[in-house]
Parts: structure tokens; C-alpha cells; sequence
């Protein structure tokens, strides 16, 4: 068993320009997220050449590229530690021979999205909000997407946003006041693109706030331009939940694009996926929420790992996410306490997980005890007489 070391855990750094030093990678280049996108590192010859594989990941690689494609930044691709197999990062992007195993409990579409679909494209399950999917592209593809049924392009089914009809159904729905844009990765999406559905989105008077669900800053620090800021900036209240899993995600490059969207005075949450062997510990799990804490962003989600299809090797117990949570309450600040959800299979959607903090209750009293173990009574309000004297 590896030691977690927290201060170097919570320190930020650069892993740039890592692998590709040797190639003399222009600075400017590097730093072009356009670059970062064309360089992306995809088939076996080009993971090989920096990583030593194990047999599983060579024959995932090679196997799963039709379910779900592979694709890394190279920024991304630099926190992999080569000789590792169960680095924390490498386990969320390298495809493992572990995604073509079948369980028949699990699904293409685990949340049941595709049937609470007004219209292709929009996922409407909760009376005041919508999820909008505005693309079907990330920057990088973590094996374990719930949405692998559409997203990367390589599989059968295919996203099919029906632009005029979904805003027409906003348009006529003045009970949608909260519009989350997801996808694949809305920010990588052009300003322009961006800028006009945004736009269309904040001419609907009854939305009243818009979200932006983005792995971008933490795959592609390099999108959150000053430009792309400025233009989100127009569209406030605008909030955008990052999806961060593990302290080293958090390098200096991200940390300087968080600070950028903060300064943007946009509300910045994280949602991250409980994954085994990645983040499935109370010290991974509060290095990283102090991590997020300093790079301005609450601690908003923490998903118990959908039933995906080819996720088994990633999924933990749910009572590891009770025991996060209570190993996180009281020992820490509430800011960087997550909720702990599942999205309920087939299509319930998130329901909360909490530990149990009540003994016992009653109509007179409650028994409770506190994060180190302690009891104490809560009297309910009784009806009193007042005092003579
Ligand atoms: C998660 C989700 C939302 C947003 O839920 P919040 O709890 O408001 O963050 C909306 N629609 C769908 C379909 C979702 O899965």
C-alpha cells in the first residue's frame, strides 16, 4: 500500500511539458488549446511509445475503441505515471479489457435519459430544470461515462440535438428556470458557438440562470482564454460545475484557469465520480475537496459510479461513499462537503446518501451523536403554562 502524502498531494504543479520535452514543444504551442486538441494522444503505437502497458490496458485499448474512443490530452496525459498501472489518473483514461466484460445489470443508458426526452437532445426529468446536450466531443474521454451510449462518436447510437425544436420546447415551458448545458463538453464548443447559445438560451425571460457542466479546465486548462471568460461573463448568473477526481488533476495550469473563471464571477462547483482505486478513500477524498477549496470551487456532487456498461472495475460499495462523508463531516468544513448521490438505474434521477446521525427519535426527543461519537438529546418544543409568580 502506497503512503498518501497530503502535502504533496495538495501542492500545485506543472507536469508540463512532460513527455513530449523531448520533442522541444514550443511554449506558446503547448499552451494553445488547439494544439492540445490536434496532439491528443489516441492509438496504441502513440500510448505505448510514453507508457509501459500492462496485457489489460493492450488489449483495451485495442478493443474498446468502438464502444467508446480514446483520446488523452497531452496535458492530461503527462499526470499518468508510466510505470504505474493503478496510477490514479491512467485507471479514469486508459481503456482497460475490464469495459468488455458483461454484466447484465448493467446498462447503455443507466440514468434513462434517452426516455425522458421531449425533444433529441434535451433530458427534462425534474419539474424546474432541463440538461441540454450541446455536443457529443470531450477532450478527453473517461472510461467510465455515463453517457458512452453517444458521446466520442465511435458508437452506435448517436446524439442528434434538435437545435430550433429544443429551444422552441424552452421557450414554451415557463416552468424551465435552469438550464444546464452538458454534453460531451459544451466548452469545446467555439466562443462564437457558445457565445450565440447563450445568447438564445438568456432571451427566454423565465430561465432565470444557466450551468455549464465542463471537464475542459481540468483536461484543457488552456480553453479558459480571457475571451472565452469575458463572453461568459455576459450571461450572468452563469454557473459551471468542473469534474475533478484526484488532487494531482489539480496542477497549476488548471488552478490558473479556475482563477480566471472565479474572477469571471462565476460560482464554480465540482462533481466528482467515486472510482475504486482512484478516490475511494477519506484522504484522497479530503486532500482533494481542500485542493478545490483553494482554487475557489465548492465541492457540489459526489456520484456513486453509475451501472455503465464495462464499469465494474471502477464501481465501489456505496457504504465507501458513507464512509467518506462521515470521514469528511465535522473534520472539515462544510464547504468542502459533497453531497453524496446515486443517479437512481433506469431513470429516477439523484437521489441523496447520507451516514446516520439519528439514534432514535420520537415525538418528545431526538437522540443524536456527533462526528467523534458523542450523544446528546434534542428536546422537541413542548406547549407551556405561563409562569405565575
Ligand atoms: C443532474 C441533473 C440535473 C441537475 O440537477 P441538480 O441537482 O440541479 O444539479 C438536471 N437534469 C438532469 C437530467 C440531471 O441528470
Amino acid at each position: 500500500m502506497e503512503i498518501f502524502n497530503y502535502d504533496a498531494e495538495i501542492a500545485f504543479s506543472s507536469a508540463a511539458p512532460g513527455y513530449w520535452a523531448k520533442q522541444q514543444i514550443p511554449e506558446f504551442e503547448w499552451n494553445d488549446h488547439h494544439w492540445q486538441l490536434k496532439n491528443r494522444i489516441r492509438s496504441l503505437a502513440q500510448i505505448e511509445a510514453h507508457l509501459n502497458l500492462i496485457e489489460a490496458e493492450r488489449a483495451g485499448i485495442l478493443l474498446t475503441g468502438t464502444k467508446l474512443a480514446s483520446a488523452v490530452t497531452p496535458h492530461y496525459f503527462n499526470l499518468i505515471e508510466s510505470g504505474n498501472p493503478d496510477c490514479p489518473v491512467r485507471r479514469q483514461i486508459i481503456p482497460r479489457i475490464e469495459e468488455t466484460f458483461d454484466d447484465p445489470r448493467e446498462m447503455t443508458d443507466p440514468c434513462g435519459e434517452d426516455s425522458h426526452m421531449p425533444v433529441p437532445g434535451l433530458v427534462h426529468r425534474y419539474p424546474d430544470r432541463v440538461l441540454f446536450l450541446v455536443t457529443d466531443r470531450c477532450a478527453s474521454y473517461c472510461r467510465y461515462c455515463t453517457r458512452s451510449r453517444v458521446v466520442s462518436g465511435v458508437g452506435d447510437q448517436h446524439l442528434e440535438t434538435q437545435w430550433e425544436a429544443a429551444f422552441d420546447y424552452l421557450e414554451n415551458a415557463p416552468q424551465v428556470r435552469d438550464v444546464l448545458l452538458s454534453g460531451g463538453d459544451p466548452l469545446l464548443l467555439s466562443d462564437n458557438r457558445l457565445d450565440k447559445i447563450l445568447s438564445r438560451l438568456r432571451s427566454i425571460k423565465h430561465i432565470q440562470f444557466v450551468r455549464i457542466g465542463s471537464r475542459i479546465p481540468i483536461f484543457l486548462p488552456q480553453r479558459i482564454t480571457p475571451e472565452l471568460c469575458e463572453i461568459l461573463h455576459k450571461y450572468h448568473p452563469l454557473f459551471l460545475s468542473i469534474h475533478a477526481n484526484h488532487p494531482r488533476e489539480l496542477t497549476s495550469e488548471v488552478r490558473d484557469g479556475l482563477a480566471r473563471l472565479a474572477d469571471a464571477g462565476i460560482p464554480l462547483g465540482n462533481q466528482s465520480v467515486l472510482l475504486k482505486g482512484v478516490n475511494d478513500s477519506v484522504e484522497v477524498q479530503r486532500a482533494l475537496v481542500h485542493k478545490l477549496l483553494l482554487c475557489r470551487v465548492k465541492p457540489y456532487y459526489l456520484y456513486q459510479c453509475d451501472l455503465i456498461k464495462g464499469s465494474a472495475h471502477l464501481r465501489t460499495p456505496i457504504r465507501t461513499g458513507l464512509e467518506i462523508i462521515e470521514g469528511l463531516r465535522g473534520h472539515t468544513t462544510g464547504y468542502g462537503i459533497p453531497q453524496f448521490v446515486i443517479d437512481a438505474p433506469g431513470g429516477g434521477g439523484k437521489i441523496p446518501l447520507n451516514p446516520d446521525y439519528v439514534i432514535r427519535s420520537d415525538d418528545h426527543e431526538t437522540l443524536l451523536r456527533n462526528y467523534e461519537g458523542k450523544e446528546f438529546l434534542y428536546p422537541e418544543a413542548q406547549d407551556l403554562k405561563p409562569l405565575i409568580l
